[in-house]
């Protein structure tokens, strides 16, 4: 089994205004995509908060219609949110203008200036509109291929801690595809982010 590495270094130079990373050296950010989702979402903030740990959700605007309370409950327990298209579009097969209509549709469900692209997908033309519309455009240093089904407990686990060192940007999923090892893998490596002295940070501009 052969799990493909991000190409964190070339997307660095494709978009060199994005985030790949946090600024300060001893913090953690882990950010979970595609929700909100009835059980996974809810077994995410509930492990969230047992450790007292802020994170950021990069939600899907008909996943928050559909499950709306799920949503609230992120923002009330001071979680960040960012914008993944309101349709979980893939930016390299359709036009600028379907893509930004995807990103205003999430906007008008909740405002938020950090935006992922689905898949990582996003053509220059693309990008380059949501920066002059002041997004973020985040990333992530750390792929966790939770969702991944031939991925197991133990690769996920080693793959997370051979990388992990102050600064990452974590992804993580929830979605029901990430379920499976999501619900095993997070209190571990929660606590052995603890191990490191690593403080757990949501997204925020100032940390950017
Ligand atoms: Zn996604």
């Amino acid at each position: 089994m052969f799990f493909l590495q991000t190409p964190v270094l070339l997307y660095q130079k494709l978009f060199p205004e994005a985030i790949f990373q946090l600024k300060h050296p001893n913090q953690i950010a882990l950010t979970f995509d595609d929700g909100p989702i009835p059980e996974v979402t809810e077994f995410i903030l509930d492990v969230l908060k047992s450790y007292q740990i802020p994170a950021t959700f990069f939600c899907v605007g008909h996943n928050i219609i559909k499950h709306k309370k799920i949503f609230d409950r992120i923002l009330n327990d001071g979680h960040s949110v960012g914008n993944h298209t309101f349709s979980h579009i893939n930016g390299w097969k359709c036009s600028l203008n379907r893509y930004l209509g995807d990103v205003n549709q999430f906007e008008k469900i909740y405002s938020t200036s950090f935006f992922r692209p689905p898949y990582g997908k996003i053509k220059k033309s693309q990008y380059n509109e949501l920066l002059k519309r002041n997004y973020k455009i985040v990333f992530w240093s750390i792929i966790s291929y939770d969702y991944h089904s031939k991925m197991t407990e133990n690769k996920c686990k080693k793959l997370l801690e051979n990388q992990t060192t102050g600064g990452q940007i974590v992804l993580f999923h929830d979605s029901i595809k990430s379920f499976r090892l999501i619900s095993k893998i997070l209190p571990q490596y929660i606590e052995f982010c603890h191990s490191l002295n690593l403080t757990f940070v949501p997204l925020k501009n100032s940390l950017l």
